[in-house]
């Protein structure tokens, strides 16, 4: 593990095995410096163990810059549960992973992620209070979706207002890929706005309902990168923004809620070199863990959240602004200062 590609100075990785359920769970936390690490837990059907490995330690090291950036005190870490969402779950088994979570005394705090949804998390919550992301409860904080969304909206504004000198959304085209939880949200705010939309899905029926609600225009999913429009706006899948892909988009900006957008990390300077302002991934997606982490801090508050996700909208603009005076890559930069706020904090 230690040789690794993925192994980035992780504080501890934990592996736990409970034979009478089938659980087979990673545990990595990445830092605690700025606070109990926190990150949801995913469950995958890994081809093997190395490869679990690999997810988590790269999710955990993601979720302490995601944290440090939005201003949080928490820091990253990240769950995996090896095994087949459709077919492997059962009570028994997120019961088995609340103890392993418990076991950990509150150093690392979970939540839902892909294939775990908050109806699993219930049974994670019997048997821990290191858990975040419930639908019920004193401080649930639900579905964080429509956070996540809004502090992507706000982040388009603040990158399509450097791009392209606008002052409002107002005319402004926006090419959106994906319009599930987060992406359809951000459709609506975007059409409230009087943004013009084009949208791509492979799910028809969330296309069809998108449109009709925003009256945007439906492309297949392969042309959402030939649009001509001012601003891409990514919220399916990650590393969308690749050679092929960026030698097609005529787009000035680049600002949407999917994660880990970029296929490789030299792709942020050959996006600026394009003319590209592009908002960094963990910066602008931020609003859904500000939401989570209202939930630990034991009392849930909308305006809070509110305000945390303002924060970190500034901060996003102040992360473009040296982009654009220092020419050099928005993500670099906002890796930097989460980086700094990290070490600062261990000092
Ligand atoms: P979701 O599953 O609800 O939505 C994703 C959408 O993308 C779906 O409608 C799906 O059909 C579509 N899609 C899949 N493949 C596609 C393709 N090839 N072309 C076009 N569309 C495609 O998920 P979500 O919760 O909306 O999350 C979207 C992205 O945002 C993910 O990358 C996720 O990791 C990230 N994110 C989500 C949150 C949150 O609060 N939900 C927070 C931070 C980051």
């Amino acid at each position: 593990m230690f040789d690794t590609a993925a192994f980035a100075d992780h504080e501890s990785v934990h592996l736990f095995h409970d034979k009478a359920t089938g659980l087979r769970a990673i545990v990595a936390i990445h830092s605690t410096a700025l606070g109990p690490a926190a990150g949801g837990c995913r469950m995958w059907n890994y081809v093997d163990g190395e490869e679990a490995m690999r997810d988590a330690l790269r999710l955990s090291e993601g979720m302490s810059y995601k944290n440090a950036i939005a201003d949080l005190p928490l820091g990253g870490g990240k769950g995996v549960i090896w095994g087949d969402s459709k077919t492997q779950k059962s009570p028994e088994l997120f019961r088995a992973f609340g103890q392993a979570v418990d076991s950990l005394n509150g150093k690392y705090w979970t939540a839902e992620d892909v294939g775990i949804s908050p109806d699993d998390m219930k049974y994670v919550a019997e048997q821990t209070r290191f858990v975040a992301g419930l639908n019920d409860g004193e401080a649930a904080s639900g579905d964080p979706s429509p956070v996540t969304a809004l502090g992507v909206f706000k982040g388009i504004e603040a990158t399509a207002m450097r791009a392209l000198n606008a002052d409002s959304l107002d005319g402004v085209r926006v090419a959106v890929q994906g319009v599930g939880h987060v992406g359809g949200y951000v459709c609506s705010y975007l059409a409230k706005a009087g943004a013009h939309l084009t949208i791509t899905d492979i799910n028809q029926e969330s296309l069809k309902l998108i449109s009709e609600q925003t009256g945007a225009t439906i492309v297949a999913p392969d042309e959402i990168y030939d649009i001509d429009a001012d601003v891409f706006s990514p919220n399916a899948l990650g590393a969308v923004i690749n050679d092929d892909t960026l030698s097609r988009l005529k787009v000035k900006a680049i600002a949407g809620g999917a994660n880990n957008q970029l296929a490789t990390a030299d792709m942020g300077e050959k996006v600026r070199q394009q003319g590209i302002l592009y908002a960094p991934d963990f910066v602008i997606n931020g609003g859904g863990i500000i939401n989570v982490a209202s939930e630990i801090s034991g009392v849930f508050s909308t305006p809070w959240v509110e305000s945390k996700v303002e924060t970190l909208t500034e901060t996003l603009g102040q992360i473009l602004d040296q982009s654009l005076k220092e020419n050099r890559p928005s993500s670099d930069i906002a890796l930097e200062i989460a980086k700094q706020r990290i070490e600062a904090a261990k000092n």
